[in-house]
């Protein structure tokens, strides 16, 4: 959190909106462009990384609408532009505090402003997962990774290591082999989840081969300067541990929903995903709304996470209308 100055505390702004939306990923987009055209007026809150994980994915194809690959960085570009464009208005701002216990609620930011909304749209989206092993923390960001669209370009001519067995850990296997020498992927039992056409490409891939039924024991490395040198692999039956040479392991075991915000003022599921009900985006709290991976434990495409943020607006419009009318039957 940015610490409050009393700079900050003349400077911020108490700003009142009929919708906020938190999280600008597909969810928060599409629920900015319904809602705007509902002439709602929202305010998007575009969060640390706006564009969330799509910008840190190189191509997609199968956002429906384009026969081409498209790129994700230039998929939410378009999104961004098409919410503003219809009247959203987009903040760069991380909101640090929120109070949902009465409304309407209040959202507080890093700057200082204050959001007084009356509905809240929640797209926070999920963040990578990581093993937490210390040996993997000491390394972060010196030959461990969780994003090969970042880091890819490091490994050219190297040797590396991807972990995990769904569409990410796929992917990001096959987009490394445009620079390492040789992909390693380990996977804890002897099937991935990945999607088939994935697979297929990747078991056709000579670059890549795949090492089952094993977890990531530890990485092995060296201090200055700081980088990874190898992996201690277990093998899940035998409890044997083999010891792997890479320049490079890149952690892909899921995501977990950006729900901290909200823990204590809105249900949540056992796994930590925002409760809502069945088909509707209709958290607990009423006028709060949550739409996309930080709601959705089945899907988690693009394309679903957008479907979500247009029913979030509509259902945030038809319950402003609703409390007016409430308010002008009371009066
Ligand atoms: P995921 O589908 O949840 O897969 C996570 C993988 O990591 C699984 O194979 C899991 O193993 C493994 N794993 C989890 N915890 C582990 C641990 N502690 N140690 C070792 N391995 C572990 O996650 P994802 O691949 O990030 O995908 C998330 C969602 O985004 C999915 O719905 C996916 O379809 C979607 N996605 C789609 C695309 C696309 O359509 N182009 C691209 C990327 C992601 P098990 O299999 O044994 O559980």
């Amino acid at each position: 959190m940015t610490a409050v100055t009393p700079e900050r505390i003349e400077m911020s702004k108490t700003i009142r909106a009929k919708v906020v939306i938190v999280g600008s990923g597909p969810a928060g987009y599409t629920a900015g462009i319904y809602a705007a055209r509902a002439m709602l007026e929202p305010i998007m809150i575009q969060g640390i990384q706006p564009g969330g994980q799509l910008t840190v994915t190189t191509d997609v194809e199968n956002y429906p609408g384009f026969a081409d690959v498209i790129q994700g960085p230039w998929l939410m570009e378009q999104m961004a532009k098409q919410a503003a464009h219809v009247g959203t208005k987009l903040v760069s701002d991380h909101v640090n505090a929120v109070d949902l216990g009465r409304r309407p609620f209040r959202i507080g930011c890093d700057s200082g402003d204050v959001y007084i909304a009356e509905t809240l749209v929640i797209a926070t989206g999920a963040q990578a997962r990581w093993l937490d092993l210390p040996s993997e923390q000491q390394f972060r960001g010196h030959g461990v990774s969780a994003c090969a669209t970042c880091d890819g370009f490091f490994y050219k001519g190297k040797d590396v290591i991807v972990v995990g067995g769904g569409n990410t850990a796929v992917e990001e296997a096959l987009f490394l082999t445009n620079f390492a020498s040789t992909v390693t992927v380990v996977h804890r039992r002897e099937g991935f989840r990945a999607e088939r056409i994935l697979q297929d490409r990747l078991f056709r891939n000579p670059k890549i081969k795949v090492v089952w039924n094993s977890t990531l024991a530890d990485v092995i490395g060296s201090e200055s300067p700081r980088k990874v040198e190898g992996a201690a692999i277990r093998n899940v039956k035998t409890d044997s541990v083999t010891q792997l040479r890479a320049d490079g392991i890149f952690i892909a075991i899921g995501h977990s929903p950006a729900t901290e915000l909200f823990a204590g003022q809105v249900e949540m599921k056992p796994n930590g995903y925002i409760k809502t009900a069945p088909f509707s985006t209709a958290t607990s709290v009423p006028g709060v709304f949550a739409a996309g991976d930080v709601t959705d434990d089945i899907y988690r495409q693009a394309v679903t996470a957008a479907g979500m943020g247009c029913m979030a607006a509509l259902e945030a419009e038809r319950f402003l209308v609703a409390h007016r009318l409430e308010s002008v039957a009371a009066e």
